[in-house]
């Protein structure tokens, strides 16, 4: 997993790793994409839309 550059999707704020509860991954089957778990309010997200932890807590 190493360069993954991701960009919170909410504040633009540059994520040096996934947030924590988003180690578990599944890929969409319709459309092969890698989702990442990105906490119970956020559900499953693409890596170009993950929201971090500041905004996790705020809202999705
Ligand atoms: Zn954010």
């Amino acid at each position: 997993m190493s360069g993954l550059k991701l960009k919170c999707c909410k504040c633009g704020n540059i994520m040096e790793t996934l947030p924590s509860s988003s180690q578990d991954v599944i890929i969409d089957e319709e459309t092969g994409e890698i989702l990442y778990w990105n906490g119970k309010k956020c559900g499953y997200r693409p890596a170009d839309c993950l929201v971090c932890e500041k905004c996790q807590e705020k809202a999705c």
